[in-house]
């Protein structure tokens, strides 16, 4: 049921309204992509006065041009989308995971249009999980691994949910420039000379992290030699809730499913994102192309499961790197999300665990906030900081291993892909444990991501 209030965070304060303004706040939110909006609903619902501060323009967040992709939402960041109140908004464009395809293509796309892919492959299912083995399954014994769902629709249902939130201003076309860390509140300069007083600064500007830099804070970058296109396709069969990664020589090629929906002549079609990596020399060549000419460049990679692929609407290329902050917090300042760590989207991961950032980071300033300790202290902040920090690198790590493990093509290496596929099939405990990780319920897990209230 969506909410008449909802629409509020549309209508919020743009730029220039009264350039020599002050807005005083108790946390400001710097970067309102998916991660700053998710911590702001958490803080400003739990009665934390936020300031939300977003250099785009909030409608342009859900438009078509803005952001092609599609995410895969692991299971335990949809126990936090919906303990923050969001999830009902996101719901109807969410299609569930219910198995894992993984495979290791590199002899597909040798062989050509009717190649052989590889007999070895990963198959997870939801189904091998023990009943009542998942945290917070609210009466699922079996929920699925987790969601597909467009980008776009999480912006759109995490603003419908601010919409909701009182103890929140919203400031959209507002680009932080400055950063005064210095006094005992923080001050936010913008560019059109209005400034933002908080205790608690949080950077949740994405990979690229403006704030990050102006704290001074370092970071290792590692750039990849390709980079990734995505675009939405139907096809002519269902996909069955399957999502299919083929690791290709130069890279993964996913196939993840989404919701059908209806086109222009009413007819409904089957819909799937991909994540198709490439050289990034070959991806402008590629980009020209035709639909059919895609399409038939896309099943030279992924075979014909689906039937006849056809790419609809937009194609975007995203440029992939690897940073990892080299800390999350000083005094009066913590990084969330992208700003604190980017990784290659290899395992769909980057934003569960801005997801988990925020979990984490929602429950030590509640929780401070509750014992009437100051949250914006280093000793507070640095709980969070060692909350999380193990768990990110960690997975910064494991994707970055993965890429290099598989995009490579040396016969010998490929054999002994291929043989720890198979074993791993067998070895049920650890398939299990893998099935846990990727629906994100492994480790000291934040309350809102185990399914309880903040
Ligand atoms: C091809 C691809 C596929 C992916 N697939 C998945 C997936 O399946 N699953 C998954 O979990 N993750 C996936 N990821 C990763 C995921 O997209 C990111 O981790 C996530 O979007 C990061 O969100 P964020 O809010 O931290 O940063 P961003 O989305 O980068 O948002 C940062 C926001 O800050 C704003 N901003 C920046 N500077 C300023 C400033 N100075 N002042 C004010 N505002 C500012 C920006 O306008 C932006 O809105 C994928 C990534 C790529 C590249």
């Amino acid at each position: 049921m969506v909410d008449p209030k909802a629409d509020k965070a549309l209508s919020v304060a743009g730029p220039g309204e009264s350039a020599s303004e002050e807005i005083h706040s108790e946390v400001a939110i710097v970067g309102g992509g998916m991660v700053g909006m998710a911590l702001a609903a958490a803080l400003a619902s739990n009665g934390i006065e936020t300031c939300l501060i977003e250099a785009e323009k909030l409608p342009d967040l859900t438009g078509e041009a803005f952001d092609g992709r599609s995410s895969a939402i692991a299971y335990g960041s949809q126990q936090v989308l919906h303990g923050i109140g969001a999830w009902d908004f996101i719901a109807p464009e969410a299609e569930p995971i219910r198995d894992i395809r993984v495979s290791d293509g590199a002899w597909h796309v040798k062989g050509g249009d009717r190649g052989i892919a590889s007999p070895f492959f990963v198959h997870y299912s939801f189904m091998d999980l023990p009943p009542g083995s998942v945290p917070g399954a609210r009466g699922h014994d079996q929920p699925p691994f987790g969601w597909i769902i467009e980008n776009r629709a999480v912006r759109r249902g995490l603003l419908r949910r601010l919409g909701q939130c009182d103890n929140l201003t919203h400031l959209s076309a507002a680009q932080v420039v400055e950063l005064d860390l210095g006094a005992e509140r923080r001050i936010v300069h913008l560019a059109d000379g209005r400034r933002v007083s908080a205790r608690l600064v949080i950077a949740a500007d994405g990979r690229q992290s403006a704030l990050r830099r102006m704290a001074g804070i370092g970071a290792r970058e590692l750039g990849y030699n390709h980079a990734a296109i995505v675009c939405t396709v139907t096809h002519e069969l269902p996909h069955e809730g399957v999502a299919h990664e083929h690791f290709l020589p130069i890279g993964p090629f996913a196939m993840l499913p989404m919701t059908d929906n209806v086109d222009a002549a009413g007819k409904r079609r089957h819909r799937s994102s991909i994540v198709w990596t490439e050289d990034a020399r070959v991806i402008p060549l590629l980009l020209k192309l035709s639909d059919a000419e895609l399409g038939q460049e896309i099943m030279r990679r992924f075979g014909d499961t689906l039937g006849r692929v056809i790419p609809i609407g937009p194609r975007f290329t995203y440029p992939l790197k690897l940073v990892l902050a080299d800390t999350y917090v000083r005094e009066g300042l913590a990084l969330a999300g992208d700003a604190a760590h980017g990784m290659h989207p290899i395992a769909g991961q980057g934003f569960n665990m801005g997801v988990r950032d925020v979990a984490a980071l929602a429950e030590v300033i509640v929780d401070a906030h509750r014992l009437g300790l100051d949250y914006a202290s280093l000793g507070v902040l640095e709980g969070y900081a060692r909350w999380r920090r193990f768990d990110n690198l960690a997975m910064v790590l494991v994707t970055d291993g993965l890429t290099r493990l598989f995009s490579n093509d040396l016969p010998p290496l490929r054999l002994a892909r291929d043989l720890g596929f198979f074993l791993f099939n067998k070895a049920k405990p650890l398939k299990r444990l893998a099935m846990r990780h990727a629906m994100g319920i492994v480790g000291d897990l934040p309350r809102l991501v185990r399914g309880e209230r903040l």
